[in-house]
């Protein structure tokens, strides 16, 4: 991943708004709209002099982080761009100012399948507990669950835009013969959750507290970054508000939803998101809804500067402890606990070649991501999502970030 640093100044609406709104989070700001197209932020400074402030990031690649440029401006934010070369202690060095391929830094058009949750694929998995399935890996397309007991059911995740949320909401019912209905999402990224204002009224919503917190700083900045990223799925996003939940807990909260079906859900967060949640059904076989901190066939995310390698593990080996006997991904197919051993053991094989690597002296930091890379994906050479596995890697050798 190559290092970007931009540097912006602000328009003078901005800096009144700045005044007068003195709390608002530029900084979360601009890391979740850089964790939205598979970057970094690095750092957020303000400055005295030509330029107002200065951001670095990590982006896969040039165009990428151009359109963050742009996107940056495009906010009414940012008056002014210019994106230097940035030269930190790993001499990997910003590529845009030397971009000269105008067609590499065109928007990418292909069109993505639409991410629509296809309720006539649910699938029983134990008592009481349905999963309506991401079953080809499409983007933007999560796992569903539907947990039903005699007082009451709940929803984990509704999809990507109010029309998911719908849909999802009345498959829920039709399932649970008009019982109260719980919703909640297993973090604050777009297509676990974007649209439950649509059913708000019908439903009980709980998230952890810091989810909340979460979704309210980057909600609407995610919002408006994959309207611009990916325009084919906008449509998608119509009509999306952000609503507070009518339930919040933080640590861990039970409820007990009948039938014998218990339901904990505890926080789990830094490893993708700050508000990472797990959610473990106990009834019939136990049943973890991991959301995003596992995924089947592909690497993890690291969404933004709110997530991290080494806190990711963690929660994989405390997912382990739950020892459940069935294991619903954020994405791709559900399955055992092989689920969870699989994500630790690609973690783990990082997080202990770094460390060996380093001791053993001789490589350059560029040179221990290069090699434990190679040796990650070589662990699951057919995964998708393979810069992501490099990215796991940066994350343990960024000095400012052990
Ligand atoms: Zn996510």
């Amino acid at each position: 991943m190559t290092h970007y640093l931009v540097r912006f100044s602000y328009v003078s609406r901005s800096i009144k708004s700045m005044v007068s709104q003195p709390g608002v989070d530029h900084a979360g700001q601009a890391s979740a709209m850089v964790a939205s197209v598979g970057g970094k932020l690095l750092g957020y400074w303000y400055a005295f002099g030509e330029f107002d402030g200065v951001v670095l990031m990590e982006a896969p690649d040039s165009s990428t982080a151009a359109s963050v440029a742009m996107a940056i401006g495009g906010t009414g934010e940012v008056s002014r761009l210019s994106r230097r070369c940035a030269r930190r202690r790993r001499p990997r060095i910003c590529r845009l100012a030397r971009q000269k391929d105008e067609a590499a830094m065109s928007v990418q058009t292909s069109q993505p399948k639409a991410p629509v949750i296809d309720t006539g694929a649910i699938t029983q998995i134990t008592d009481g507990v349905w999963v309506i399935p991401d079953t080809d890996h499409t983007p933007m397309v999560p796992n569903v669950g539907i947990v039903t007991g005699d007082r009451a059911a709940l929803v984990i995740d509704t999809g990507f835009g109010p029309d998911n949320a719908r849909a999802v909401i009345e498959q829920a019912r039709r399932l649970s013969d008009g019982r109260p209905l719980f919703v909640t999402h297993t973090h604050c990224h777009p297509e676990h959750g974007y649209g439950a204002n649509a059913i708000s009224a019908d439903v009980t919503i709980l998230y952890n507290e810091a989810q909340w917190d979460e979704l309210e700083v980057k909600g609407p900045i995610l919002l408006q970054m994959f309207r611009k990223q990916l325009p084919a799925l906008a449509p998608f996003l119509d009509g999306v508000e952000f609503v507070r939940p009518q339930l919040a807990y933080t640590g861990s909260m039970t409820m007990d939803l009948g039938g014998g079906l218990t339901v904990e859900f505890r926080e789990f967060g830094g490893g993708h998101s700050l508000g990472d949640q797990g959610i473990l059904v106990r009834g019939g076989a136990s049943v973890l809804f991991t959301g995003d901190l596992v995924e089947e066939g592909t690497f993890g995310v690291l969404g933004d500067s709110d997530s991290h390698t080494a806190a990711w593990l963690d929660r994989v080996k405390r997912f382990e402890q739950l020892d459940p006997d069935l294991v619903v991904p954020g994405h791709g197919h559900p399955g055992g606990p092989e689920r969870l051993t699989d994500y630790r053991a690609y973690l783990e094989l990082a997080t202990r070649r770094v460390a060996e690597l380093r001791a053993a002296g001789g490589l350059s930091e560029a040179g221990i991501v290069d090699r434990v890379s190679t040796e990650v994906l070589a662990l699951q050479p057919a995964w998708q999502n393979q810069m992501w596995a490099r990215k796991a890697v940066e994350d343990l050798t960024w000095p400012a970030r052990a």
